[in-house]
Formats: C-alpha cells, sequence, structure tokens
C-alpha cells in the first residue's frame, strides 16, 4: 500500500497552528490576542483528528498509538488537552499579562513595578507608553535622563503558568512526534517538503519572538523613546541564556583555572582578545558585544547573551536578567564582558550631569573590561584593555597578570554582586 502524504494533513494543520502563534504580538490588547490562543488549541488538537483519519488501517492504527502514547503522556500534553477542552466548551482562553517595568536609577538599584493585567484592566503599549510618559513627567523631569525596561509575561488567570513557555514546550513536543511519524512514513512531494521547511522556519521564529515582549525605553527632555537590541545566539534554539555544559575538559579547564576564580577570569579575557583582535584585523571599528559567563555550583557553565542595543537600557536588562537567573539557580560566581568608556582629565562632576550619548563624545577611548563576580571575594575583578593597545602583547600579558579590584558599589556589575551575595 501506499504511504504517500499520509502525514500531510497533520503537517497542513500544524503549519496552521504555529502560523497562529508566529503571529501573536504581546503589544496589542488581551481580548485581541485571546481568539488567537484559542485557533491555536484547536488547530493543535485538530492534529491529532486527521491523523486518526489518515492511520485507518488496523495495523497503521496500532503503529500510531504506539507513537503518540510516547509523546501525549506527560503534564504539558495534559495541560493542552485540558485546556483545550475548556476552551470550546466552557470559557475563551482565560489570558492575563504581568507587566514587569524596571527602572535602571543612578546609583543601578533597579526598582521594579509589577502588575497584572485582566481584560477589566488591560493596557495596550500605546496607552502604557503614553502612561509612562506622564509618570516620568510628573516624578522625573528633573533628571538627567532615565532608562527603563518594560517586560511582558502571558499567563492564565488565577495561575502562575507562564503561557508562551508552555506553548513553546508544547510545540516542541509535537514537533518530534511529527518528526518520528515521518521518519516512518516519509513522503518526499513537494507540498510536504515545503510544508516542513516552512515549519522549521516557523519554530525558529517562536522561539525568538520571547524577547520581543520585553521594551528598553530611554527618557531625557521629557521624551520617552523605544530602543532596538541586537541579539546574537550561541543556542541552537535560539534562547539568550545556553544550555549548562560542564566546565570539566572545557576550555575554560586550563591552568588550574577551575580552582580559581581569578584564573578563570583570565581565561574568558585572553579568549575574547583573541576574539578582538580577529575582528580588528577584518574592521578597524568592530567591537564586541557583552556577554556572560554564569559559573554555577555544581562546576557547569552557561553563556547569557551576547547582546547590545540602541540604547543602555538593553545592558542594564541584561543585567537585571543575570540577577534573576542568580535567585532561581545555585550560581557561585558570573564573568562579564562589557566595554567602558574612559576620561582622561576631565571635570566629572561635569560628566556626571551630562547624558550618556554626549558624555561618550567627550571620552578619550573604550576599554574592553573582563569583570569577575564572585560570590567567594568582596570586590569585582577588573582585567581592563584598551582597544588603542589591543596588538600590544606586552600590554595585553601585564594587564592580564595585574588584575585590579574594585569596590562593588562603583561598578556596573553591582546588582550582580548583591544578589550573589544576599
Ligand atoms: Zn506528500
Amino acid at each position: 500500500m501506499c504511504n504517500e502524504c499520509l502525514v500531510y494533513p497533520a503537517l497542513q494543520k500544524f503549519y496552521n497552528a504555529l502560523d497562529i502563534i508566529d503571529k501573536i504580538d504581546c503589544k496589542k490588547y488581551i481580548f485581541e490576542t485571546i481568539p488567537q490562543l484559542d485557533a491555536f488549541f484547536s488547530e493543535m488538537r485538530n492534529i491529532t483528528f486527521v491523523l486518526q483519519k489518515s492511520f485507518n488501517t488496523p495495523e497503521l492504527k496500532i503503529d500510531y498509538e504506539q507513537i503518540r502514547d510516547k509523546f501525549f503522556n506527560n503534564s504539558t500534553m495534559n495541560w493542552f488537552k485540558n485546556t483545550r477542552n475548556e476552551i470550546s466548551k466552557q470559557h475563551p482562553f482565560k489570558l492575563e499579562k504581568a507587566l514587569e517595568i524596571e527602572y535602571y536609577l543612578p546609583n543601578f538599584s533597579i526598582k521594579a513595578t509589577n502588575s497584572r493585567l485582566t481584560i477589566d484592566n488591560d493596557y495596550n503599549f500605546l496607552d502604557l507608553y503614553q502612561s509612562l510618559k506622564n509618570f516620568l513627567d510628573t516624578h522625573y523631569s528633573n533628571s538627567v535622563e532615565v532608562f527603563l525596561s518594560t517586560n511582558i509575561t502571558f499567563l492564565e488567570n488565577g495561575e502562575e503558568v507562564n503561557v508562551y513557555s508552555i506553548i513553546r514546550d508544547g510545540i516542541d513536543i509535537m514537533n518530534s512526534f511529527i518528526q518520528e511519524l515521518i521518519s516512518k512514513y516519509p513522503c518526499n512531494c513537494v507540498k510536504c517538503m515545503r510544508l516542513q521547511n516552512s515549519i522549521k522556519s516557523l519554530i525558529e521564529n517562536i522561539n525568538i519572538k520571547q524577547l520581543t515582549f520585553s521594551s528598553d525605553l530611554y527618557y531625557a527632555d521629557k521624551e520617552l523613546s523605544i530602543g532596538s537590541e541586537i541579539y546574537t545566539f550561541l543556542d541552537p534554539k535560539h534562547s539568550l541564556l545556553t544550555p549548562a555544559m560542564p566546565l570539566k575538559n572545557s576550555i575554560w579547564d586550563m591552568n588550574n583555572s577551575l580552582n580559581c576564580d581569578l584564573n578563570l577570569l583570565r581565561v574568558f579575557s585572553y579568549h575574547h582578545i583573541v576574539l578582538a583582535r580577529i575582528q580588528r584585523t577584518q574592521s578597524s571599528d568592530s567591537e564586541l558585544m557583552p556577554v556572560f559567563l554564569i559559573i554555577y555550583k555544581n562546576n557547569t557553565y552557561s553563556f547569557y547573551g551576547p547582546i547590545t542595543g540602541t540604547n543602555k537600557s538593553t545592558f542594564y536588562r541584561a543585567i537585571s536578567n543575570i540577577c534573576k537567573i542568580i535567585t532561581n539557580n545555585q550560581v557561585k560566581a558570573v564573568l562579564m564582558l562589557s566595554e567602558a568608556y574612559f576620561y582622561k582629565d576631565k571635570d566629572l562632576t561635569k560628566l556626571q550631569n551630562m547624558k550618556y550619548k554626549d558624555r561618550i563624545k567627550e571620552a578619550s577611548g573604550v576599554n574592553i573590561l573582563f569583570s569577575l563576580v564572585s560570590k567567594q571575594m568582596k570586590k569585582i575583578c577588573n582585567i581592563t584593555i584598551d582597544y588603542e593597545n589591543l596588538f600590544n602583547d606586552e600590554y595585553i600579558y601585564k594587564n592580564i597578570k595585574d588584575i585590579e579590584m574594585c569596590n562593588p558599589e562603583d561598578h556596573t556589575a553591582y546588582p550582580i554582586f548583591q544578589a550573589l551575595h544576599s
């Protein structure tokens, strides 16, 4: 018998479901998103309906049910099933949003506002922008500048379920399930191949989309502007945080570095200096993007980033996210690569009263800053490399050897220090 296109109806339904999630926009009103979620859950359920129809002989049926049971007996897929039943028989998806606003104040203590948006008490992004601007005009119009970020999380009514994250998990499981069916019943027709390729790229978009739930804002001269961010993904799933990998036998495991945080900082710096050199030979003004290396207590590590943005709020938000990772995981040290403008023979008070974008015009140069924040240490350690001396081996050797000790309160990484020592 011919099994060609056996999985095609399921591919089409899966594509429909993904296409709906790809179009979700957290900046819209809740009532605009609910019908999209309802339609998504319904199309996800339709995948198994059409498969039951395709796998219609006794042998096919047994095979299908075996594969289905392998992927569907778990809490994520149960949540999908229950949600879909509620949506179709009881009520539309009970969507709520958590709104978090973080202010990055000059002393770098971060102030967050948390509120819950419901369908009866809802803002779209334009409403939010306007009310934030009114708030800043009232309270911060005398400040030189204010950096802030907003972050939106989709939640289920009354429950602390991160809806988007569980949807991503469900999509992953459904994708593995369909891939297994395809590997047993392949079809190379144009229609099936085209759908499979489109599904792959939609899943990538959906993984990246979560990053658009945050916005970085900047306020000065009674103007509120929205920045944009640039990401480079080190993780194939397009997450900013890479999966934890063992330190042992990794590139960080040299010269006894695993037993000494300072040596870890030296290795971290050295690798990035080599990278900066390669970049500069290709483009004379290229700069490294900020990145974080997180060292967990169980001797594994993850990268976070690289990330940069058109305003400095993006960098402060990254620091704030690192603090959240520290709160939720057993972290023993964080290494940070950032850039710092430096000012020689300048009036510091005058500089402090200037806006960031004006201040950097006065800068004497840019340093690459490698910082270590360790649970064991009362200082933040720095290795500083001036881009002007990037190809000067003697200078590099000396600066990697002579690590500077800084007062945590004066350092950009102070929130990370606080999170590690709390
Ligand atoms: Zn086909």
